[in-house]
Order: C-alpha cells, then structure tokens, then sequence
C-alpha cells in the first residue's frame, strides 16, 4: 500500500485530501497542521497516523498525552519531520514560504512530491527542479490549472519530448470578485469584497491573491518551472465560469484543455494516484463525517457559456509583476513572493487597503537589487529580511 503524508492536513488541500483518501488503498502515515487541533483529533482517530505535528509546543503536549502511541512534534522541526518521514508521497498543502524547506527535504528523501504549495517553485525552482531531477522523483502539481495543464500534456505521447510539441500553454483564471474594475474602484473595495470568492472557496491568503491576480503570476512562474517552457509561451486567459482548468496549445493547432466543475479533489485525487482517474463520489460519501461536500458532475447545459477575456494587467499590476520578476530572474521572484505575502498579511490585519498591496510592491521591487539565491538558507534569509521591511515600512 501507498503511503502519504501530509502538510497542512486542516486547511483546504488536507480536508479535501482526506475526504478522498481511502485507507484501504493509500496509508496515511503523518500529518502536519497548524492550531485547528479538535479537527486534527479526529483525522488522528480516522487515519491512525504514525506521526503528527502542529505549530505551537502549547498544542503538541496534550496532543501526546491523549495520543500515547503517536509522535507529536510541533514547529519547523515537525514540518520537516513529517516531510522525511517514511512514506511514498508528500502532500505539501501549507501556505506561503514555509512550505518550501520541507518540500526540499522531503526530495532529498526520495519522496514524490503532490504540490499545492506554490511558493515552493516561485521561489525555489530552480533548485527544487534540479533536486528533483537528482533523486529521479516525481513532481505532480495539485494547483487545478497545474493539473490541468500536465492532465493535457499526458494525452500526448511522448512526455519527455513534450516541450518541442507545446505552442503555447493557456493558463486560466477566473478574475476574481473585482474582474472587470477600474482602479478607481479598486481603491475603496474592502477586506470582505477580497474574501469573497466567485468559484472556489480556498485559504484567506490564496483568495486575497485571486483578487489582486497575484495568484495567477505565481501560477505563470509554478508552470515556467513545472513545464520547462519559456515564459512568453505562457498566456493568461481570464475565464469566469472557471469550468476550463487550463488547456494546451500544440504546434498543429490543436487546443486541449481539462474542464469540469472546480472541485480542488479532481486535481487533488490525479496527483496523490499518480494519474489514475478514480471514482471520487463514491470515496467521498464513505469519510462524509468529516464534513465531506458531495461532488457534482458537470452540466454543460446549465452553464451554457465558457467565455474567455483578456488579463488586464494595467489594472490588476500583480499579474504584469510576476512576469516582469521571471524574465528578471534572479532573487526577483522569491522577493516578489516574499513582499506579497508580507504585503496580504497586512491586508488581512486591515493595517493596509487592498489597492496598497500592488502599489507597496511595485515600490518594494523598483527597489530591491537582486542577488543570485544559491541555497534553500539564502532564500529563506531573503524571506526574513523582505518580511521585516515590509512590516517596519523601510524601504
Ligand atoms: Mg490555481
């Protein structure tokens, strides 16, 4: 049997991950979350893994009294603990830069890689693919457009030589609640506007990005990584139904896209069986106490129209960044990840308004004098000084 362990077992990937998984094919040998601990209990009671980690010391001791037979670890240390622990696959679901140290570590392990954690390649790809490359593992991408993209690629025949074959990679994303604003409406639009989300319901960090389209620039620099294809083969298409995942442009003019309802299990469910398509409803209806949604099949009737615009990246500055800090190369993606992430946080404190995460960071990388980041320590001493200056205001 496979074994999987997971990072960020309490957030949106974990439980939708969880809600998938059936213990009679897959293991579940650990999991790491941050402080929804009652939720943590009781995937602990349904998958019995072997190991557990939690963000704060304060919640891992009562954890291991109550859990005798596990180990409970908590912090950087649990995180890389569950991320080498022995087991098949990793599924790192964890938001933001932490998730970067334990993908690489858990690669160093030999462990295939379920990625949802997009940090990991915006500011490490380089090294993470070269890792990758090294121990001969796998990278199967859960972000939906990624899975999309490499469900794409895989109905051609020779994956390896793919690259030859790809005209152009259509990335879609939905525009988010301020599709179709003008900045002057983006001025007044509050903390509430940028949660709410048209299509899918995600983190606040992920959703906030959706609304400033950073998140689709860091999926422009995941695919870059992921697909190794140049930048300006890759092409955002705003598409608000969010029924087309993403799709393939091959060099004979043939366009194959992945559609369905968004639902995070499809793409979720392709990676953790390496490709295998599975009956979902079925598994899904067996964890149901764990607060599982049941999953709809797509009517094309009732949606009756899949429209397609383009990004207006005049507007929404963020989308324009990330592929400016791509073709910059350089620490220019790492910092362009680090300072957003800063930048949301203070969003989500409402200390800053929604239109001041695009103009800070614009201000932030007109400034910044880039380095070259050789090692997984540089980019995470990088993190620290952009998040310390942007949380001080100096720069
Ligand atoms: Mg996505």
């Amino acid at each position: 049997m496979k074994k999987i362990s997971i990072l960020g077992s309490t957030g949106s990937i974990g439980r939708h991950a969880l809600d998938i998984i059936n213990g009679d094919e897959i293991e579940v040998a650990a999991l790491a979350c941050g402080r929804n601990i009652e939720l943590l209990s009781e995937q602990i009671e349904h998958f019995n893994p072997k190991l557990v980690s939690v963000e704060r010391e304060e919640d891992a001791k009562p954890l291991s009294t109550k859990y005798s037979s596990i180990d409970v670890l908590w912090g950087e240390d649990g995180l890389n603990a569950v991320a080498e622990c022995d087991a098949d696959l990793l599924l790192n679901g964890i938001m933001g830069m932490v998730g970067l140290e334990p993908t690489y570590k858990a690669i160093l392990s030999g462990k295939d890689i379920a990625l949802a954690n997009k940090e990991t390649l915006v500011a490490g790809g380089k090294i993470i693919m070269e890792a990758a490359r090294n121990q001969g593992i796998e990278i199967l991408p859960v972000d939906s457009e990624h899975s999309a993209i490499y469900q794409c690629l895989n109905t051609y025949r020779d994956p390896n030589t793919s690259e030859n074959v790809i005209r152009r990679i259509i990335l879609t994303a939905s525009g988010g609640p301020f599709r179709g604003y003008s900045i002057e409406q983006l001025q007044n639009v509050t903390l509430q506007d940028a949660l709410n989300h048209p299509n899918w319901s995600m983190g606040k960090k992920i959703t906030v990005d959706s609304a400033t389209m950073m998140n689709k620039g860091l999926e422009v620099i995941e695919a870059k990584w992921l697909f190794d294809v140049d930048l300006y083969k890759i092409d955002v298409h705003v598409h608000p139904q969010s029924i087309i995942h993403s799709a393939v442009e091959f060099i004979d003019g043939s366009i194959i896209a992945q559609m369905g309802m968004p639902d995070m299990r499809v793409p979720i469910s392709y990676a953790i069986n390496y490709g295998e398509r599975k009956n979902i409803i079925s598994v899904s209806d067996g964890n149901s106490e764990l607060g599982a949604k049941s999953m709809k099949f797509t009517d094309l009737f009732e949606i009756g129209n899949l429209t397609l615009e383009k990004p207006d990246m005049s507007t929404f500055k963020c989308l324009a960044f990330a592929y400016a800090a791509l073709e910059e190369g350089k620490s220019y993606p790492a910092v362009l990840n680090s300072a957003n992430e800063a930048l949301v946080d203070l969003f989500l404190k409402e200390k800053i308004k929604f239109i001041d995460i695009q103009n800070n960071l614009e201000s932030f990388l007109e400034k910044h004098q880039p380095v070259e980041l050789k090692s997984i320590d540089e980019i995470k001493e990088m993190d620290r000084e952009v998040k310390e200056k942007i949380r001080r205001g100096l720069w």
